[in-house]
C-alpha cells in the first residue's frame, strides 16, 4: 500500500511515522519545513516567549524584594533570533526522526489531480491519501484588515509594540496579551463577546485579576475598521497596532472539489478520519475539531491506522485544554451537567510559586465531583505545572478512576499541584 500525506505538521507527521512503522510505503509532502504551525508559528513560539517573560517577571519580583539589585532588561531582537535558531534545530530533528521511520519527505506544494497528487510538476499516485494541511488565521471581513498583524507576524516583529490592540477572546489572544503586556506594551484586548467565555467564572476572574493585570479587557466590543495605528470599535477609536487572534480557517481548499466540506470550511470526516471519498482521509486543524497539537497527532495516527487496515476510532472525550500564561491554566471537562459539588483551593507554595506567596498569587484549582457516584466531573487548575498533571488525571478518569480512588494518593513535596488536595478532600466525602 502506498500512502501519500499532504502536510508535515503534527497531524501529517504523526500519520507518516505511524504508517511507515506499520511497514507501508509513505511519502510526506510539505511545502515549507516539517513541524507545521505548532513548531514554526504557534506552540513553540509562545513557549519561547513565555519562558523569557516568566524569567523577566521573576526578575522584577526579586528586585522588588531586594534579592537582586537590578532588573534584567530584555533584548527583543535576540529573543526572536534565539527562537528562530531553536525552531530550526527542532525542525531538523523532526525531519530526521520522520525519515528514520522509513517515510520519505518531499518538499513542495501539493495539488490534488484526479486520483494523483502533483508536487512541483511531478505526479504521484497513491492507494490512500491523507490531507493534513492545517489551518490559517481567520481574517474577519473588516475594512483595513490587511493592516492588522496576526500570529504569522510575531517572529518578524523588529521591536516590542508600544501599543497593541489584540482582537479576540480566546487562548491565543490571552497568551499574546500576557506576553506583550509583560514585556512592556500597553495592551488592550478587544473581544466581540465574553473574553475566555468557555472557562469557569472563578478561573476566568483569577486570570483577569492576577495574570493579566496589565491588560485592559474590553468585552462585548466589536472592531469596525482597522487602520495603520487605529482601530475603530463600537466603543470609539482606539490607538495602537492591531493584532488579530480571531480564530482559524481550515486549509481545505485543496480538496474542495473532491470531498465534502462543512460550513466552517472544515473537511468532514467520521470518527475513523475518513472523508466522503473512499481513499481519502483528513486529520488535524483541517477537520476543525479541537485545534490542538495532541488532538492533531492523535487524529493523524487514527487516520494512518485505518488507511493501513488497522481499525482505529478517534475519541474526543476527556481532552485536556491548556493556556500558557505566567502560570499554566488547564481544564478538563468530563460532564457539563450541574449535578455535583464544587470545591476550590489556592495553589500550594512550591517550585515556581514560592516567591508569590506574600502576594496571595500561587494559583487556583477548582474541581467538581458528583458525591453520589464519585465521578470527577470537571477540573480547572492554574499552577506552574497543571499542563503536566491534568493529562495523567484525564487518562485515569478514562480508565474509570473516581474521587474515592485517590484516598491513598501520594504526592511529592513540595509540589505546586493542588489537584491531589481536592481529590483527598473528595475521597473522604464520596
Ligand atoms: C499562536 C498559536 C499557539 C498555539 N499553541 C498551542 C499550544 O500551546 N498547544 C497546542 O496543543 N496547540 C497549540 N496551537 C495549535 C496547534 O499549533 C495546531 O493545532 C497544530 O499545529 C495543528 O496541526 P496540523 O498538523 O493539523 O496543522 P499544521 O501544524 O498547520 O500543519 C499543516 C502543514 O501543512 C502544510 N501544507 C499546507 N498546505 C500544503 C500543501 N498544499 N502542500 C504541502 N504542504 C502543505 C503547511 O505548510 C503546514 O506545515 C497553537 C496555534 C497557534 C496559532
Amino acid at each position: 500500500m502506498k500512502m501519500l500525506i499532504i502536510g508535515g505538521g503534527p497531524a501529517g507527521r504523526s500519520a507518516a511515522m505511524e504508517a511507515a512503522q506499520l511497514g507501508e510505503e509513505v511519502i510526506l509532502i510539505e511545502k515549507k519545513k516539517v513541524g507545521g504551525t505548532c513548531l514554526h508559528e504557534g506552540c513553540m513560539v509562545v513557549s519561547g516567549l513565555n519562558d523569557v517573560v516568566r524569567f523577566y517577571l521573576d526578575s522584577q519580583k526579586y528586585t522588588e524584594m531586594g534579592i537582586i539589585s537590578e532588573e534584567c532588561p530584555v533584548n527583543f531582537k535576540e529573543i526572536i533570533n534565539g527562537i528562530k535558531r531553536i525552531i530550526e534545530k527542532i525542525s531538523n530533528v523532526l525531519d530526521k526522526e520522520t525519515r528514520e521511520t522509513g517515510a520519505e519527505i518531499i518538499s513542495g506544494e501539493a495539488k490534488l489531480l484526479d486520483s494523483m497528487v502533483e508536487v512541483e510538476g511531478e505526479n504521484h499516485n497513491y492507494d490512500k491519501l491523507l490531507i493534513a494541511t492545517g489551518a490559517r488565521p481567520f481574517l474577519p471581513p473588516i475594512p483595513g484588515v490587511e493592516h492588522a498583524l496576526n500570529y504569522h507576524d510575531v517572529l518578524d516583529l523588529k521591536r516590542i509594540p508600544e501599543k497593541l490592540l489584540i482582537v479576540g477572546g480566546g487562548a491565543i489572544a490571552a497568551e499574546f496579551a500576557s506576553i506583550f503586556s509583560s514585556l512592556g506594551s500597553e495592551v488592550k484586548l478587544i473581544s466581540r463577546n465574553k473574553f475566555l467565555g468557555n472557562l469557569d467564572t472563578d478561573i476566568k476572574s483569577y486570570i483577569i485579576g492576577n495574570l493579566l493585570k496589565g491588560v485592559e479587557i474590553m468585552e462585548n466590543t466589536s472592531v469596525e475598521e482597522v487602520n495603520q495605528r487605529v482601530a475603530t470599535t463600537s466603543k470609539g477609536d482606539l490607538e495602537g497596532q492591531v493584532f488579530l487572534a480571531t480564530g482559524m480557517t481550515p486549509n481545505s481548499e485543496i480538496a474542495k472539489d473532491t470531498v465534502k466540506i462543512g460550513l466552517k470550511n472544515e473537511i468532514i470526516v467520521d470518527r475513523e478520519m475518513k472523508t466522503s471519498h473512499t481513499d481519502l482521509y483528513a486529520a488535524g486543524d483541517v477537520v476543525g475539531t479541537i485545534g490542538t497539537t495532541p488532538v492533531a497527532r492523535r487524529e493523524g495516527i487514527v487516520a494512518a491506522r485505518n488507511a493501513c487496515g488497522v481499525p482505529s476510532v478517534m475519541d474526543y472525550d476527556l481532552i485536556p485544554q491548556s493556556l500558557n500564561l505566567y502560570y499554566q491554566i488547564t481544564t478538563l471537562i468530563s460532564d457539563k451537567s450541574s449535578k455535583g459539588v464544587n470545591a476550590m483551593i489556592p495553589g500550594s507554595a512550591g517550585p515556581g510559586s514560592f516567591w508569590r506567596v506574600l502576594d496571595g498569587d500561587t494559583g487556583l484549582t477548582k474541581m467538581s465531583v458528583d458525591l453520589d457516584s464519585g465521578k470527577i466531573k470537571n477540573v480547572s487548575s492554574i499552577s506552574p505545572s497543571s499542563r503536566t498533571s491534568i493529562p495523567y488525571l484525564a487518562k485515569m478518569m478514562q480508565d474509570g478512576y473516581q474521587a474515592g480512588d485517590f484516598d491513598d494518593f501520594l504526592e511529592t513535596h513540595p509540589s505546586t499541584d493542588a489537584i491531589y488536595k481536592l481529590l483527598h478532600f473528595f475521597a473522604k466525602h464520596s
